[in-house]
């Protein structure tokens, strides 16, 4: 199968962008060497990832230190700088970029499985319920769905078969 790394990179990910995990379109899509060539960085896909053609060029040959902590400072959700962000909140140009409410939902719900240690739920069914249960005020069954999803696409909530596995 001869597919090029971009194609590759872009179908391991999900079709999301490696650092702000929005939608990636393939036009805007871009190859990022994570250690640059310029600095001996390889051409493989362990050294490659897809993102935003705008925050490749942000970080352009910087060593890898100045680019974790480029990602570091963004403090939780990463948004890149590729003017995404500022079309979806249009209508509040004056506003700072803050933390999308779903977001806090996020790390609240992973505080609590970290804290539960070895009691944490085992099926996705114990799971969702003990998520509902964080959020006294109710949720919607698809804001539930939906933030039972966003823990599995962190990468640290894995089910399969219905049952549930931590990479906390
Ligand atoms: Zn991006």
């Amino acid at each position: 199968m001869a597919t090029k790394p971009i194609d590759r990179l872009m179908f391991v990910q999900g079709g999301l962008c490696f650092f702000c995990e929005q939608p990636l379109p393939r036009s805007e899509a871009s190859v990022e060497h994570l250690l640059a060539s310029a600095n001996g960085g390889k051409n493989n896909d362990d050294n490659c990832v897809a993102c935003c053609k705008a925050v490749n060029a942000l970080l352009g040959n910087m060593s890898l230190k100045e680019k974790i902590r480029v990602v570091l400072k963004q403090k939780g959700a990463f948004t890149c700088p590729n003017g995404a962000g500022s079309s979806r909140s249009a209508n509040q140009t004056e506003a700072p970029a803050k933390a999308r409410p779903e977001d806090d939902k996020l790390s609240l719900v992973l505080a609590d499985l970290n804290r539960r240690g070895n009691s944490r739920p085992r099926t996705l069914k114990t799971l969702t319920s003990t998520v509902a249960a964080l959020f006294p005020k109710g949720m919607s069954d698809a804001e539930l769905k939906s933030l039972v999803q966003r823990l599995q696409s962190t990468g640290k909530v894995i089910v399969a078969e219905k049952k549930v596995a931590y990479a906390l």
